[in-house]
């Protein structure tokens, strides 16, 4: 909901988790605005050095125009996440630190909720569906976090998290549906644009819209000529279809690119792309496996796919803007996902 550029927050929102519910009166005005971001930017800074942005003389003249690439495939668990996950730390208070985190992400999610857990020295537990991969599994654990494997998929790995936080008093994480993780992802785009206030487009790649949501705080205030297009893969549309439909809408995930696999519309990052988000785009999900391939040569990048996309996003534009910007959000690929990049 947002009244100015405010948002205005109540965590009976329905969410992708439990699905539609009943709104009911807003409870608390929400930080979802600059001077949040730039407090979460202070939490940030104290842990987390600045990511580079820069460009590339070889992919600015295969694009034809300047691109800025966001590196945030450096960050210490190889995605931006790390950031909502720092800012939340911070932002628990003493009963939660007590109790712990629980939340339920085979993938940078999870990783960024063990990070936090670490940081406010307090427990994390996090459901797996037994179809993730070891090496998810080990991440996370190498982390500190308790790995519950429940469910053949993420939503019976959610209902069972959902269950536990019940259960054991423990602090729920949505992925999406919580402002001090927007506000710490916000950090990534306020670094962007204070380096580069000039830029004509920011392409952001969208799961559950928390990046994105962050862009558009953060370009409201530094750079309001700057178009912010969101970008999803054409396999898994649901926060696009969300945006484009005006509500909180399931669709179809099918996509490979594991850090863009969101089911269902999340309803605090769609109450800012609402008004905020200039285009939303979707790709398909060869079209980013061939721009993984040009970060890869032309970048010196090895971009997890939903890092990618954006750039996907970008080649896929019949002319390019003078000075553009893309996020390369996380450079989690495992051995057999660079495998399939060398031999495309
Ligand atoms: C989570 C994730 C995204 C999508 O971000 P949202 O804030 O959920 O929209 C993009 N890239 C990577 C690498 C991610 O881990």
């Amino acid at each position: 909901m947002i009244r100015g550029n405010q948002v205005y927050w109540t965590d009976r929102y329905p969410t992708a988790e439990t699905g539609p519910v009943t709104p009911t009166p807003l409870l608390t005005p929400s930080t979802l605005d600059l001077d949040g971001v730039l407090r979460a930017a202070e939490v940030v800074a104290r842990h987390l050095p600045a990511t580079p942005s820069w460009s590339y003389p070889v992919l600015d003249r295969r694009v034809g125009g300047r691109v800025v690439v966001k590196h945030e495939n450096v960050q210490p668990t190889g995605a931006f996440k790390v950031r909502g996950g720092v800012n939340l730390a911070a932002s628990l208070t003493p009963s939660e630190v007590r109790r712990g985190l629980v939340t339920a992400s085979t993938g940078n999610h999870a990783q960024s909720t063990a990070y936090a857990a670490r940081l406010a020295g307090t427990r994390a537990v996090v459901v797996m569906p037994t179809s993730a991969p070891a090496v998810k599994r080990d991440a996370v654990a190498a982390l500190g976090a308790e790995v519950v494997v429940h469910g053949p998929d993420l939503g019976a790995s959610a209902a069972h998290a959902r269950e536990l936080a019940e259960r054991d008093g423990l602090r729920w994480v949505s992925p999406g549906d919580d402002p001090a993780i927007v506000l710490g992802h916000a950090t990534l785009h306020l670094e962007l644009f204070r380096v580069h206030p000039d830029l004509e487009v920011l392409f952001v790649p969208i799961g559950s819209g928390t990046s994105a949501a962050g862009a558009c705080l953060v370009r409201d205030a530094l750079a309001p000529d700057c178009r912010v297009v969101g970008v999803q893969s054409a396999a898994a549309p649901a926060a696009h279809d969300s945006w484009r439909s005006g509500s909180l809408v399931s669709a179809d995930c099918r996509t490979r690119v594991a850090g863009l696999a969101t089911c269902a519309g999340y309803a605090l990052p769609q109450s800012v792309l609402a008004a905020g988000l200039d285009d939303f785009v979707l790709v398909t999900d060869d079209q980013i496996d061939a721009a993984a391939r040009v970060l890869a040569t032309d970048a010196h990048t090895l971009a997890e796919g939903a890092g990618a996309a954006s750039l996907a996003a970008l080649l896929a534009r019949p002319a390019a803007p003078a000075v553009s910007a893309i996020v390369v959000s996380g450079g989690n690929a495992s051995l057999e996902e660079l495998a399939s990049l060398a031999r495309g």
